[in-house]
């Protein structure tokens, strides 16, 4: 390839995307290498560093609220993190920190009260080369499911609270001791911290498939969280 072509295809998707877009990003799991490490949703520190600095050469980041507000969003974007994962406060605070850049965190009310998110106990089974017994045993799914079960146990077509039934039944008959260590989000309101750079939101109590539930089971789960936020 030429070194025109090269500097062509470097440059027209940034202006691309600088002209056209003022996206918000989203991360998950933000820490140091741990067996999580080798997951879609883990980003490592460096690699966040690195991606956020070179962010902040394009775009501002301002809290999730001032994106909103702000009619004419140019140079401006947004940080969310999904999930509340315990490694974001721990670890990943200090690079948001040094960085200046405000985020807000979407959390799940029910890993407060000590529950395990039922993704992760799916990443379980799957780091431990149990699905295939688990489809055996489920109701729900069938063999042909086993190969990509990660992303069909996340679709409309299976009802995420029974499937949670169905692992919490799996995990006790297989006696799956899932301890403390599996519990990787927030369990203690000691992570919800008074600062000026974080913010918190609602992302239910449960994090179940909404479109796989009824609107009522979805409601009752939005509810939740945010009755949640109301005792504080
Ligand atoms: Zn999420």
């Amino acid at each position: 390839m030429n070194i025109l072509k090269k500097i062509l295809l470097f440059f027209i998707p940034i202006k691309f995307v600088l002209d056209k877009y003022n996206p918000i990003f989203l991360y998950h799991s933000l820490g140091r290498a741990s067996n999580f490490n080798s997951n879609i949703d883990h980003v490592d520190l460096e690699t966040l560093e690195k991606q956020l600095r070179y962010i902040q050469k394009y775009w501002k980041f301002v809290t999730i609220d001032e994106y909103i507000d702000t009619k004419d969003k140019k140079g401006l974007t947004s940080l969310t993190i999904d999930d509340g994962y315990k490694n974001v406060i721990d670890d990943a605070f200090k690079v948001f920190e040094k960085l200046e850049i405000p985020i807000t965190i979407f959390i799940n009310s029910s890993t407060f009260n000590g529950k395990i998110f039922w993704r992760d106990k799916i990443r379980y089974l799957i780091q431990n080369n149990m699905i295939k017994e688990f489809v055996k045993y489920s109701k729900l799914f069938k063999e042909s499911d086993v190969n990509n079960f990660y992303f069909i146990s996340k679709s409309t077509k299976f009802n995420s609270k029974q499937v949670e039934i169905e692992l919490d039944e799996f995990i006790l008959r297989k006696n799956i001791d899932l301890n403390t260590e599996h519990k990787l989000c927030f369990d203690n309101t000691k992570y919800l911290i008074n600062h000026p750079l974080i913010n918190y939101g609602n992302h239910s109590a449960n994090h179940y498939f909404l479109s796989s539930l009824s609107k009522e089971e979805q409601y009752k789960d939005i509810l939740e969280c945010k009755n949640f936020f109301g005792k504080f």
